[in-house]
């Protein structure tokens, strides 16, 4: 989708900078960042829909940077890049409500399908959480100004 925002996560700032520009010639919105705290203070300031998060980094690695963006409760997914031979982490990354994952390098069309995926799902579960409100709102409309923040 056009204007997918894109938070991009990587300790190769070469390669996080390069894929930012491929990404962002397909018309992506994309932040760079390289470390995962950063990660958690970007999406804690800005709405993201899809975070693409390096498994292997110094400091808080990816695993580590998806349990702290689960805490925040936000509508976003995101898609873990791995390494060959990271199947553990890969499935605890699922385990842990990542939308997917892929092996680095990865092709840039594998990469924007997944990114299409991500984006789909996190729509959905806004649409969904937006028509429960709704619902609820109309129910109860002495409390529909709770609901909306
Ligand atoms: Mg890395």
């Amino acid at each position: 989708m056009i204007g997918t925002k894109i938070l991009l996560v990587d300790d190769e700032e070469i390669f996080a900078d390069n894929m930012a520009k491929l990404l962002q010639s397909r018309n992506y919105k994309v932040t760079a960042v390289y470390n995962g705290e950063s990660a958690v203070k970007a999406l804690e300031k800005e709405k993201f829909d899809v975070v693409v998060l390096d498994l292997k980094m110094p400091g808080m690695n990816g695993i580590a940077t998806l349990k702290e963006i689960k805490k925040l409760g936000l509508f976003t997914e995101t898609l873990l890049l791995t390494g060959h031979g990271s199947v553990d982490a890969a499935v605890e990354a699922i385990r842990l409500g990542a939308y997917d994952f892929l092996n680095k390098p990865c092709d840039i069309d594998d990469l924007i399908e997944k990114i299409e995926g991500a984006g789909r799902k996190k729509d959905d579960a806004w649409k969904k959480d937006m028509e429960e409100k709704l619902k609820r709102a109309v129910e109860s409309p002495s409390d529909a100004f709770k609901l909306f923040d």
